[in-house]
């Protein structure tokens, strides 16, 4: 069978390094926008693709990869697989090891799939940078109750067949005492879905072996966003994930010293716009929007006394059509007006949080 890489790129790249130390052999690269070769492969057109080869997309951006996983489709090809690029230890080879460590699989998965969702399990955070997009320094209370949280799964199960990927977050979600259960329930309801632990890292040194074992058992990745106080014991934390075979990946460094002060109160802010949640679509106590900054502005307005726009949060329940639901996710809200890049050094919150840790007026 033919196995072609989509996405002739730096993740390509990365995916034919994993390929290469399973012993498998590429037969080429498929790519949107390119053609010719590349790293001495050919790049094909669809067209001229075997309908049972195996393609993996190499691409990070999930509504591009739903995309490109459609066109693959709409040209009847069913083998497709997306590669995860998370570190993995296994030592086993070939093609079944590499699909079933590295990759998900989007055999079967049909046409309607809900792409992204966000699952708070605490609302609060151990660290508190200045700029979360979360608001999460301004909750004191983990918040999430677990049967709230897993109807909300189910209401969206309800609507849609196929959930891409889920990221567990908060604030910080390894605060919450009830991991376990939250990761056994949603890779039970979910299992073909890519779950992620979204974290800071710094409590993964003290995780327990019980929690660490479970993490692995059901396959969940651990996606670690490396601040400054977590970049200092790195070590600490990939060692206790290694130890026990648990898939994760590090956000660099250097990409989380450069923050960004959300939102502005005024709709005409002098700074650019810039929106860095989209396609983040967040679910809470039955209702849904478009991205976690719509979904917890309120909290913002109410520790502020502002009172930034919150339409646009729509309630689960009303639904009966996830197609509906995808468009409604897409059309733009009164606060997007307010979303603005203004640069600042990454830094945590004082004690007493202040207007400007979050927005500007101007
Ligand atoms: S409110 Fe709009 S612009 Fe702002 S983060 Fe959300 S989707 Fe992006």
């Amino acid at each position: 069978m033919s196995i072609y890489i989509y996405g002739a790129g730096n993740i390509g790249e990365k995916l034919l390094k994993k390929m290469n130390k399973y012993e498998i052999s590429l037969d080429g690269f498929m790519d949107s926008y390119k053609e010719g070769e590349f790293l001495n492969y050919p790049i094909l057109p669809i067209t001229e693709i075997d309908k049972n080869s195996i393609v993996v997309i190499s691409v990070l951006n999930t509504s591009s990869i739903l995309s490109i996983y459609k066109t693959l489709c709409s040209n009847g090809i069913v083998n497709i697989y997306w590669f995860k690029d998370f570190s993995d230890k296994s030592s086993k080879l070939g093609l079944e090891a590499f699909l079933k460590n590295e990759c998900v699989s989007l055999v079967g998965w049909g046409d309607l799939i809900m792409p992204h969702v966000e699952l708070h399990i605490s609302d609060k955070c151990n660290l508190n940078c200045r700029g979360c997009t979360h608001f999460s320094p301004l909750f004191d209370e983990i918040g999430a109750v677990f049967e709230e949280k897993m109807e909300d799964i189910m209401k969206l199960k309800r609507l849609f067949p196929e959930i891409f990927r889920i990221d567990v977050l908060g604030g910080e979600p390894l605060l919450n005492p009830d991991l376990a259960e939250y990761v056994i329930a949603l890779r039970k309801e979910l299992p073909k879905t890519f779950i992620q632990i979204y974290t800071n890292g710094l409590l993964i040194p003290q995780l327990s072996e019980d929690i660490l074992k479970i993490i692995y058992e059901n396959n969940i990745g651990v996606s670690i966003s490396e601040y400054a106080p977590t970049h200092k014991i790195i070590d600490k934390i990939t060692n206790r994930l290694e130890e026990y075979e648990i898939h994760y990946r590090i956000a660099a460094y250097d990409s989380k010293q450069k923050f960004n002060t959300p939102v502005s109160t005024n709709a005409n802010s002098k700074y650019p716009k810039l929106c860095i949640s989209d396609g983040c679509i967040t679910v809470n106590n039955g209702m849904i929007a478009r991205c976690p900054t719509l979904m917890y502005i309120s909290k913002f307005n109410e520790y502020f006394q502002q009172n930034l726009p919150t339409e646009g949060i729509y309630k689960l329940d009303d639904y009966t059509d996830g197609n509906l639901l995808l468009k409604d996710m897409e059309k733009e809200v009164p606060l997007c007006k307010h979303c603005i890049q203004k640069d600042i050094e990454w830094s945590i919150c004082d004690k007493e949080k202040h207007f400007e840790d979050f927005a500007v007026s101007e």
